[in-house]
């Protein structure tokens, strides 16, 4: 096992920086580019429902959701009334439903793909209550979103122990101050990654003046802009890319962005994409970056579990062209591009992520159905479980590492225990129906 490691990490040593100019996307679907966060006279902006959405069009927006604070709601009751203006459609851009939870302790958006009932959510506002507002808005299949960390009076004061979707990493005015961004990106976002959470990174411009002496100091719509992956062209699939992660941040519309993806058994199948989890964490793993787009002296660089990963820093400079690396995991991982533009960060891809879930999904081949096995958790430090929804009895086989059978068993049972307590921390397999074998760790 030992040779096998050596021999796999000489071939990361050997491996050589690639540019393919041809770019392939094995994933169907397509990017949508739009804001995520503005106001309009609804709230605090100065801007008319109608001139915001003629401005998001000109931009090439794909998507766009206009988020007036919430205070709409207290003197209208029903809900955010920014949502009933008419001029609020348009036939180029899928229109998402927003609005910023604001108080005194923090904003957030909420984000729906169609209008959600407000009054829990409001009555959480007022009782200062954001994993209660967070839950309701998920329950209703939207999305809560932490506005502005640290930015200032408008920082975020309650804590982040509780189920939210996402984090705004670079927020329009706060650019001003380079700095505030990168603290966002490195001393909240990716502690709470390596604390084994999975938030979704996102940008909004937090645009309050489409046309005011303010506009020449303040960033206007689209700066940042977020890019979402989805394969359905309509809000729901922007919820959703939203909340797989499958998302991309550049400072401007006209800025490139990137793709990043990962080939798990290096037979150039880039099956996985940013925002997704691999359960494994020993293989040797290919990684490619996409350029989209063109801009001089670009660098990109690997960010693996909040640290820069030595020797892969790129320079790239053809447009729409790719860099492949690659790496070993080697424990629960996850790895994220930043693309710089003479030195200054342009665009930020989400994570990669390896090991996260406590659950392997194992597709096993049963009656020429495919049926569902789960094996859990996985990595383990004593019992291992596999749930059988097949309602066919299977044949388990526990090897270890030399191929030796240690525990055999035909059952019935939905759910199986195996006891790997008294066998020694290491890699084992775990064999379905003398099919495909599945790798388990004890730690
Ligand atoms: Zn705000």
């Amino acid at each position: 096992m030992h040779l096998k490691i050596n021999t796999l990490k000489k071939q990361i040593f050997l491996f050589c920086l690639n540019v393919i100019t041809t770019i392939s996307f094995s994933q169907n679907g397509n990017w949508y580019k739009g804001d995520l966060h503005s106001h309009s006279r609804y709230s605090d902006g100065s801007s008319s429902v109608s001139s915001i959405i003629a401005n998001a069009e000109s931009k090439g927006f794909t998507f766009y959701v206009l988020t007036d604070h919430d205070k709409t709601y207290t003197s209208n009751p029903g809900n955010p009334i920014h949502w009933k203006d008419t001029a609020y459609h348009s036939n180029k851009m899928i229109l998402l439903y927003g609005t910023e939870w604001t108080t005194n302790n923090g904003h957030a958006c909420i984000w729906n793909s169609k209008p959600f009932i407000y009054d829990s959510i409001f009555q959480a506002n007022k009782l200062g209550q954001p994993d209660k507002a967070a839950e309701i808005g998920k329950g209703q299949g939207g999305i809560f979103s932490v506005n502005h960390p640290l930015s200032g009076s408008l920082r975020w004061e309650y804590n982040y122990n509780f189920e939210f979707q996402s984090l705004e990493i670079l927020n329009g005015p706060f650019s001003y101050l380079p700095s505030n961004n990168k603290n966002v990106i490195t001393t909240v976002w990716e502690p709470l990654l390596l604390s084994g959470k999975r938030i979704t990174a996102v940008g909004g411009s937090d645009m309050h003046y489409l046309n005011s002496w303010l506009t020449s100091f303040l960033p206007n719509l689209g700066s940042p802009t977020t890019y979402v992956f989805s394969n359905q062209n309509n809000a729901e699939g922007i919820i959703d890319g939203i909340k797989k992660g499958h998302v991309c941040i550049s400072n401007s519309p006209s800025e490139p962005h990137l793709d990043f993806f990962a080939d798990i058994h290096q037979n150039n199948q880039f099956n996985f994409m940013m925002g997704d989890e691999i359960a494994d964490t020993n293989s040797l793993i290919i990684f490619k970056v996409n350029l989209i787009g063109k801009q001089n002296n670009l660098t990109f660089q690997v960010i693996k579990n909040g640290i820069l990963l030595n020797n892969h820093t790129f320079s790239i400079s053809a447009a729409d062209s790719s860099i492949e690396f690659s790496d070993i995991p080697g424990q629960k991982s996850y790895y994220r591009i930043e693309l710089l533009s003479n030195g200054n960060p342009v665009s930020w891809t989400n994570p990669i992520y390896f090991g996260y879930e406590t659950r392997t999904i194992a597709y096993v081949n049963s009656n020429s159905e495919l049926s569902k096995i789960e094996i859990y958790p996985n990595p383990t430090n004593d019992d291992v479980y596999i749930r059988n929804k097949t309602n066919e009895s299977i044949n388990i086989k526990l090897y270890n590492v030399t191929g030796e059978v240690l525990v055999q068993v035909s059952t019935y049972d939905e759910t199986i225990k195996i006891d790997l307590e008294t066998y020694s921390r290491g890699i084992y397999f775990i064999k379905i129906n003398d099919g495909k074998s599945y790798k388990v760790i004890k730690q």
